[in-house]
């Protein structure tokens, strides 16, 4: 297949930006880009003219599963997530209920643009809800990381766990599956219990990706306690890192680590300042990712708009609490659009194979354009269009492996009202099972009491 007339984001090393060029793909690769290609014969031309293409963007941390409870918890914090999930209805999630949250969650993902996605997956209480995840995840034609993790459990319970082997060996080793890592968090307990858990996925040779730096759960004791036992390795991704220190950061940098900045949900859950102001700094390789549905959106649009917002927003305070004023932005919007594409392939150990449109790499391509948008036009620096003009709405065609997924603005054979019907038994059973009270609370935490300043100017009454 060919696209036409395009303008090409190829995010290669040089960042190469192509006015006017076609995209061939032959099979499930890139074969060639540039103007006014020659296509074989009974090859489907897709017209890109008026829009931007580019790589399949990469989303390195999402909890797929928490999709089926999409918006419910808007309004909580970070406590009310951890109580919600991890201590009183994390428990309640049945197998068919990990499946239903994933397949909604994967198919959201590909409608969005994002072709590669980690399945944060820590609801995986048992083997029969890791089988689940694998099931939904391979209904979908995306490439999916799973990140297997349990928070019913301690890591080093699960992990070395002769069912967790078993499961291994069945779906992961010589699966579909992009990609697997071991997803579990360092609390800090000086015993270092989760040590176990490092030393299954170094006997697997997969990396470990990890909540690190999250206000009131993580912080330096975990990034110490991983680095002076030797378990920093290359390809570990540290997920949120926003509250640790200087010297934490040296250590992610030197491992080879990178981290997962999901900033949405740092700016509103509290897991920190998001932090690729100090990421920068330190030389730390950044992916950007969503977190999860149950607040947030969970598209990429959303993730690089507001990564870019917040490091300026930061840079401007910084500069204001010495009286001084930013003339230039450090970070730019190529940048950004960089970290959702190529800095995601290569958190993963993917990027020789995606992450770029160059000859050779996956075909993995999004196609941004909607004719029918006043939004699209005129289209004159097309990184910063990406960021802050384009939508989820505009995805206008992805491509996955040479696989068309989305064609015209619509999913191809998605089957939609399935998936509606598997999270709507979900619901029905969350929801009696904890009761319309409680199901009420959990979706409407108590508002503290608002005090409003005595105003001085106020003196008629
Ligand atoms: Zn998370």
């Amino acid at each position: 297949m060919i696209f036409r007339n395009g303008l090409v984001l190829t995010m290669d090393d040089s960042h190469t930006v192509l006015e006017n060029a076609d995209v061939l793909i032959v099979d499930d690769k890139i074969a060639e880009i540039g103007p006014n290609l020659t296509a074989p014969d009974g090859h489907e031309e897709i017209d890109a003219s008026g829009g931007i293409l580019m790589p399949g963007m990469v989303d390195t941390h999402r909890h797929l599963w928490q999709t089926a409870m999409r918006g419910y918890g808007a309004d909580w914090t970070l406590t009310q997530y951890f109580v919600w999930y991890y201590l009183e209805s994390g428990k309640h999630f049945r197998p068919e209920d990990i499946y239903a949250g994933n397949l909604l969650g994967a198919l959201e993902a590909i409608d969005s643009g994002v072709t590669t996605t980690v399945d944060w997956s820590h609801g995986l209480q048992s083997v029969d809800h890791a089988d689940a995840a694998v099931d939904a995840l391979e209904a979908v034609p995306g490439r999916f990381v799973l990140a297997y993790g349990n928070i019913q459990q301690g890591p080093w319970e699960w992990a070395t766990s002769a069912e967790f082997q078993d499961f291994y060996r069945r779906r992961v080793d010589g699966g579909k599956l992009a990609g697997f890592q071991l997803a579990f968090d360092v609390t800090g307990d000086p015993a270092f219990p989760e040590k176990a858990a490092f030393e299954v996925a170094r006997e697997l040779g997969v990396p470990v990706t990890t909540h690190a730096g999250v206000w009131g759960a993580t912080n330096d004791d975990g990034i110490r306690l991983m680095h002076d036992s030797g378990f920093m390795s290359p390809g570990h991704v540290y997920v949120h890192a926003a509250t640790l220190s200087s010297d934490s950061y040296h250590r992610i940098a030197a491992t080879g680590g990178s981290v997962s900045v999901s900033t949405e949900s740092e700016q509103s859950a509290g897991q920190g300042y998001p932090p690729t102001w100090q990421l920068r700094r330190h030389g730390i390789p950044v992916s950007l990712s969503m977190d999860t549905s149950v607040w947030w959106s969970g598209d990429l649009f959303s993730a690089m708009r507001s990564t870019l917002s917040a490091d300026r927003a930061r840079e401007h305070l910084e500069a204001h609490g010495k009286q001084e004023t930013v003339t230039h932005h450090h970070l730019r919007a190529g940048q950004v659009v960089d970290w959702a594409t190529r800095g995601g392939a290569k958190a993963l150990g993917l990027d020789s194979a995606i992450g770029a449109l160059t000859p050779g790499r996956q075909a993995d391509v999004v196609l941004i354009k909607n004719d029918a948008s006043p939004v699209m036009f005129p289209l004159l620096n097309p990184y910063g269009h990406v960021v802050f003009q384009a939508a989820r709405g505009d995805v206008h065609t992805v491509v996955i492996g040479g696989r068309t997924v989305k064609r015209d603005g619509k999913l191809v054979d998605a089957d939609l009202a399935a998936a509606r019907g598997k999270v709507t038994a979900t619901i029905d059973h969350l929801r009696a099972t904890l009761g319309e009270d409680a199901w009420k609370q959990g979706m409407n935490p108590d508002i503290p009491e608002a005090r409003i300043l005595h105003n001085p100017y106020q003196y008629t009454k």
